[in-house]
């Protein structure tokens, strides 16, 4: 028997309505486990509706005891930590230590918006002229939504909805089709942490979901993280109807191996870096640039044997797995097309993972490791977002070549390089158009007291995610300027003035 999922809306779980669904699979199985109704208009209005009647309200309790309620889903996400995390892995298919990190990196995120009474504070000039005072103040927007794509399903929605709630938002959360049940679980937990109903809705559902949330007269802010035609599209879309909208898409990061780096540590940071979730992680490193012939081959030597003897598993096999399989039949069928691509565009495929089978789980969407040597980037397999275990190797001849390989590409996601000299990365750090950056750090993802974007093809719209930039994105600011005559505390006049 299929479960079938639900909305949840106005405080409660509610069917979906539409007649149409998506499956949801265990990856690890192949088999379905579950449908998600794919909400239609109605559904849409009815979510927006109890969030419209629900935020006055919200936005005007205090910022503290808004905070209140987000401390203590802080606490619930630790009581439920294994619960989440299980349910995530068995509809992303990554291992379940990787899901607690999902998780986490969610939670982290709700522990800055504890910090909302500080962070909404405006801003006061006393005597801007005679009698004039000028002050600024923070207002929510309104009903603000949150897209989200499949690969980090608690995490990027927490990004989303925490700091839109903390702000006195009301929030509509139109999760990704493929693993929607962490989400319904992290609504549930805000309500039982004291949220009011109607302030967090969860609509589940696919483009025409997310269209209804584009064309909605009632939604004023949409943030939205997925892959860059969408997110290009969402973009457009949304703020020609006049919202404000910020989107977060695709990547192609590099991680440049510098002569004078050490090779262990550039073979740890690749094999987790490239393979970890098995490559589905929107700051994966998805291309290595050793610098110099003899750097690039001893980075080979070292790497493929690493990467023939990963461990492959599926989520229920303990905690020592290195990956499991990728979220979807299309996702495994797509990478192993690129990587034949590859294979005719004349890459060297040093490590050919395209045959790897599980004994009893045959028809799971496992793809091994495969990593590939002289890649080109007139090749499809480096202009592409792969998305899957498969790490290229485009070899420089020179640093400069190195930095304007990353400096050029059309993503700008995340970047790293490793070397033991302070010069060569700083200069990388200064020249580097990237929006994030590592030094000796494969996956820099800032922490969240910092924000979360790329530049170029990797994001639209002016601000980051999360971190201080997240509170100027769901706020509106209302600028005062004041000037209170004098005469009042002079008391009144008893006589005509002569
Ligand atoms: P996706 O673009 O397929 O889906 C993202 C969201 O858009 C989902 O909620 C989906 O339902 C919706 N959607 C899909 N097709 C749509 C359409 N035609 N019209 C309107 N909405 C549509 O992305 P995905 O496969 O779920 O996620 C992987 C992608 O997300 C990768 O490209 C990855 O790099 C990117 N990503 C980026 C970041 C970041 O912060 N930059 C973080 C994580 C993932």
């Amino acid at each position: 028997m299929v479960a079938e999922l639900t909305h949840f809306i106005d405080g409660a779980h509610v069917k979906g309505t539409s007649g149409r669904f998506a499956d949801v699979y265990n990856p690890a199985t192949g088999e379905v486990q579950a449908r998600v109704p794919l909400a239609g208009q109605d559904e849409m209005d009815a979510a927006v509706a109890s969030a419209k009647a629900a935020q006055p309200g919200w936005a005007a309790t205090n910022p503290q005891r808004r905070a209140r309620v987000i401390m203590e889903f802080v606490r619930l996400l630790h009581r439920d930590m294994d619960k989440l995390a299980t349910a995530l892995s068995r509809e992303h298919g990554k291992t379940v230590p990787d899901a607690r990190g999902d998780v986490v990196r969610g939670l982290e995120v709700a522990e800055f918006c504890i910090g909302a009474p500080h962070l909404l504070k405006g801003e006061f000039n006393e005597g801007a002229g005679p009698g004039i005072d000028l002050y600024s103040i923070r207002q929510p927007v309104g009903v603000a939504a949150g897209i989200t794509p499949f690969n980090f399903p608690a995490m990027i929605p927490m990004w989303k909805f925490c700091p839109a709630i903390a702000c006195g938002n009301a929030f509509i959360l139109k999760p990704s089709e493929r693993d929607p049940s962490v989400p319904l679980m992290l609504a549930e937990l805000m309500i039982e942490a004291g949220l009011p109903k109607g302030v967090l809705n969860v609509v589940n559902g696919d483009k025409g979901a997310v269209d209804a949330i584009l064309d909605h007269k009632d939604i004023g802010a949409v943030g939205f993280v997925g892959s860059t035609p969408i997110a290009q599209y969402v973009y457009g879309r949304g703020t020609a109807s006049g919202k404000r909208v910020q989107c977060f898409g695709g990547a192609k990061n590099h991680l440049i191996v510098m002569p004078d780096a050490d090779m262990d540590q550039v073979v740890d940071a690749l094999a987790g870096a490239g393979y970890g979730a098995a490559g589905e992680r929107c700051m994966a490193i998805s291309v290595a640039v050793p610098v110099g012939e003899e750097t690039a081959d001893r980075l080979i030597e070292k790497l493929a044997p690493r990467v023939e003897s990963m461990k492959i598993a599926p989520y229920t096999d303990g905690d020592d797995a290195d990956f499991g399989p990728l979220v979807t039949a299309e996702a495994k069928k797509r990478v192993l097309g690129l990587i034949d691509r590859g294979v005719e565009e004349g890459a060297k495929l040093v490590v050919d993972g395209r045959g790897f089978k599980m004994q009893g789980y045959e028809n799971g969407f496992f793809v091994g490791g495969c990593l590939f040597d002289n890649v080109t980037p007139d090749m499809d397999i480096y202009k592409t977002e792969i998305f899957g275990p498969v790490l290229s190797t485009v070899r420089a001849d020179s640093y400069e070549t190195a930095l304007k390989l990353a400096t050029d590409n059309e993503y700008g996601n995340g970047v790293a390089i490793y070397t033991r000299d302070g010069d060569t990365a700083r200069d990388f750090v200064s020249r580097v158009e990237v929006g994030m950056v590592g030094v000796n750090v494969p996956i820099p993802v800032p922490l969240a007291y910092y924000t979360f974007g790329g530049w170029k093809k990797s994001a639209f719209g002016d601000l980051n995610q999360y971190g201080p930039d997240a509170f100027r994105f769901y706020t509106r600011t209302k600028t005062v300027t004041s000037r209170w005559p004098s005469g009042v505390k002079e008391g009144a006049e008893f006589h005509f003035p002569s």
